[in-house]
């Protein structure tokens, strides 16, 4: 009896289980290794703050998924690990034994920005954000001197912004960004759209400037200013855990986990790794669409693996459809070089977002 041990309930994994729900592997006990009993699907965070969804209609219970594919679940992190002995180190201070591993535990925040662990709500872990923002809207709400500034101007942070000004209409809202213009990478005519939507919405954009500190009265800038605030978001995009790099695994330069084409770890081919804690052969940006299409490839390549067939390269389209919800039940869209905009760009995200829940969350979709 081999076991494989799944690290982090993230977007692929959750492929996984209910790929093993439907067909398990032969003589491998599998284990699911995550801190929370649940997935917060990101790409709903945004319309579960502006007030368009429940909160349980944003989560996947991975429990009752877990229990579905004949899965071991332990509510842990991992911590670290010893390739030499292939054990997994948790937070709770055991150690689990594994045969071969599979990675996906997602970006961390980075923690660059002097004062950001005691003065800021980081995105992530997103468990810990929703725990969070009830507490931020009832201060922004009872208290008139609140001020908010969100650090980080890329698709996370504006969505965000957008959500919390639907939802807090009168709340003095900044958004701060180290490039040019909000949405740094997409298609510029979207940037220059959210740029007009920001202004149109009283969310004072202040880009390009980086935030260098964050304490008590608010946000210090590259340039000496200070941006007042109540209240700090810091979304400032995917950074690499410590512990892969630290474990041996080889990495990229910025410390995501190297992976060929079968999504196998370069160094220790016992290791699998997808989603945003992977460098892939062919890199991709760090997106739960990229998260997502990695989940059949790696079903399909740890049942391969298991049952002695060779693996099947996997090749991530090249382009990825971003929707970014306004907060107003409207969306932005962009598709390479093509943009829209509207009402029915927010029906189309919506269906789409709620089919990606629905299918994990009941056992007959
Ligand atoms: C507000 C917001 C909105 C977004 N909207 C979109 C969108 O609309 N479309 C899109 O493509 N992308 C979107 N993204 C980006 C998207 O969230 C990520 O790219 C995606 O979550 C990556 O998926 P993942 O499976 O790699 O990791 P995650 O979704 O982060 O999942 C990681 C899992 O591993 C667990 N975990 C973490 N650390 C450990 C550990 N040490 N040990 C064990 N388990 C661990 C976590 O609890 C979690 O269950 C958004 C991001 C944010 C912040």
């Amino acid at each position: 009896m081999k076991r494989l041990v799944l690290l982090g309930g993230g977007h692929a994994h959750v492929h996984v289980l209910d790929a093993l729900a439907r067909t398990s592997l032969p003589d491998t006990e599998v284990v699911l290794v995550t801190p929370s009993a649940q997935q917060i699907y990101s790409g709903m965070l945004p319309g579960w703050i502006a007030g368009h969804y429940r909160r349980d209609e944003i989560a996947i219970p991975l429990m009752p998924l877990a229990q579905r594919a004949g899965v071991r679940f332990v509510q842990a992190r991992g911590t670290g690990l010893d390739l030499d002995a292939r054990q997994l180190q948790c937070d709770d201070g055991k150690t689990i034994d594994f045969d071969l591993l599979s990675i996906d535990t997602g970006p961390t925040t980075d923690t660059g920005i002097a004062g950001c662990a005691e003065h800021a709500i980081a995105v992530r872990p997103i468990d810990d954000f929703v725990r969070h923002i009830d507490a931020l809207i009832h201060r922004a709400e009872t208290d008139p001197a609140a001020r908010l500034a969100i650090v980080g101007s890329g698709a996370a942070g504006v969505e965000l912004a957008f959500a919390l000004r639907q939802r807090l209409p009168a709340l003095p809202l900044t958004l701060i960004g180290a490039s040019a213009h909000p949405l740094d990478g997409l298609p510029g005519r979207l940037q220059r759209r959210a740029r007009r939507l920001l202004a149109e919405r009283h969310i004072h954009w202040l880009g390009p400037r980086r935030a260098i500190r964050i304490d008590t009265d608010g946000v210090t800038l590259d340039n000496g200013d200070t941006v007042a605030a109540t209240q700090v978001l810091q979304v400032t995009g995917a950074t690499a855990p410590a512990w892969p790099a630290q474990a041996g695994l080889a990495t990229d330069t910025a410390g995501f986990i190297r992976v060929g084409p079968t999504l196998q770890s370069v160094s220790h081919p016992f290791v699998f790794a997808a989603g945003d804690v992977a460098a892939y052969a062919d890199p991709r940006p760090k997106s739960g669409v990229f998260a997502v299409r990695a989940g059949p490839p790696l079903a399909d390549n740890l049942r391969r693996l298991v049952t002695g067939q060779p693996l099947a390269p996997w090749h991530p389209q090249r382009r990825a459809l971003y929707l970014i919800s306004t907060g107003d039940e409207r969306a932005l869209a962009a598709w390479g070089p093509l943009c829209a905009e509207g009402g029915w760009v927010w029906s189309w995200k919506d269906r789409i977002d709620r089919a990606f829940v629905a299918r994990f969350t009941h056992a007959d979709t």
